[in-house]
């Protein structure tokens, strides 16, 4: 998972790079925010771990932590994990299909997979809302949508949904200045050039989920313990919610299907889904395409299920 991180991170920058697309990608680290010592002494230890992986980080008290990050209004103390680094992942999409448009590929949009024609072991075509497509070969990366799909094929594919929420803010004087995670709360917080956005919650549910307000504003209240961002008197700009999709174990697949030689499946990234998806992209078409991979994907095939 560390490499696919950090590999990922390098194709950001690459992509960022080229044709100097501009994304909000920014290198300028995380700091993790505690307020319990237990999960403190807890993050000390895994990040002890990663440091064995040449990821270097700094343990803060929280004089040290208020200096680098005036916001925050109450802490234990603090990780900061300095080569981490931040993006705005509209501005991504948006940048990324521009590219992908300008060379050549066809994106079909508002499109939905409805089931598959296979004969034998091979997957002929998918059935749309827009009629059948066939393919030589097809990559299934729904998001958590994706074993729903396997399902018509009798592929089983342990994943579950977990819900998400996303709140928008206007930028103040005491905004964060730079991209945190409030641990105890587990609310995510990134500064973006349009807003601060903090994310969080985690709701194991169906695949038919709506905004919450009342799951939104235990997001407002977890802030309001750790900063002094004043977004629980405000209104925010922005409110989504997304479902996230989990595994068992907490790794993603990245595989191909056993019995459907001709199937590809790509999800299972929960949380991390921006983190990992431009590594996870490269290893999926490199198997697609018979090529050896980049990285070992034996710990990520569905066949450890
Ligand atoms: C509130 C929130 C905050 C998050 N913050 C972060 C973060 O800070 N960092 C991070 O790394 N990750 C974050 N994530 C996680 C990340 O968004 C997910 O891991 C990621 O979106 C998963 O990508 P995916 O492509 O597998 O699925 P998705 O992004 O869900 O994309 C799946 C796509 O498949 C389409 N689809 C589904 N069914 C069909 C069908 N039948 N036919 C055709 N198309 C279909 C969907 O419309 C969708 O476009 C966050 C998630 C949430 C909800």
């Amino acid at each position: 998972m560390c490499d696919l991180a950090q590999e990922s991170q390098k194709i950001y920058e690459d992509i960022s790079k080229f044709e100097s697309l501009d994304f909000g990608f920014k290198k300028e680290g995380l700091m993790l925010l505690f307020q319990k010592q237990k999960t403190l002494q807890e993050a000390i230890g895994f990040f002890y771990l990663l440091e064995q992986e040449g990821i270097e980080h700094q343990v803060l008290e929280e004089k040290a932590a208020k200096q680098m990050e005036p916001s925050i209004k109450k802490a234990l103390g603090a990780i900061y994990y300095p080569k981490d680094a931040h993006l705005d992942p509209s501005r991504f999409m948006f940048a990324l299909k521009q590219c992908l448009s300008k060379m050549g590929v066809d994106l079909l949009e508002h499109i939905r997979v409805l089931d598959f024609v296979s004969v034998g072991n091979k997957i002929k075509s998918a059935v749309t809302t827009n009629g059948v497509l066939s393919a030589n070969k097809i990559i299934l990366c729904a998001g958590a949508y994706t074993a729903s799909l396997t399902k018509k094929l009798k592929v089983h594919l342990p994943l579950q949904a977990a819900q998400g929420h996303s709140l928008l803010y206007a930028k103040n004087s005491l905004s964060p200045k730079n991209s945190l995670i409030l641990e105890d709360a587990k609310i995510t917080v990134t500064p973006f050039s349009k807003g601060t956005r903090y994310a969080g919650l985690l709701n194991l549910c169906s695949l038919q989920q709506s905004l919450s307000t009342k799951k939104a504003m235990k997001i407002k209240h977890g802030v309001a313990k750790f900063l002094k961002d004043p977004i629980e008197k405000v209104q925010h700009d922005e409110m989504w919610s997304g479902l996230r999709p989990c595994t068992p174990d907490g790794v993603p697949i990245i595989s191909q299907v056993r019995c459907y030689p001709n199937l590809f499946v790509a999800t299972g990234h929960a949380m991390l889904g921006m983190t990992l998806g431009p590594m996870s992209g490269k290893l999926i078409a490199e198997l697609s395409l018979d090529r050896a991979t980049s990285l070992s994907v034996n710990g990520f095939s569905l066949s450890r299920f």
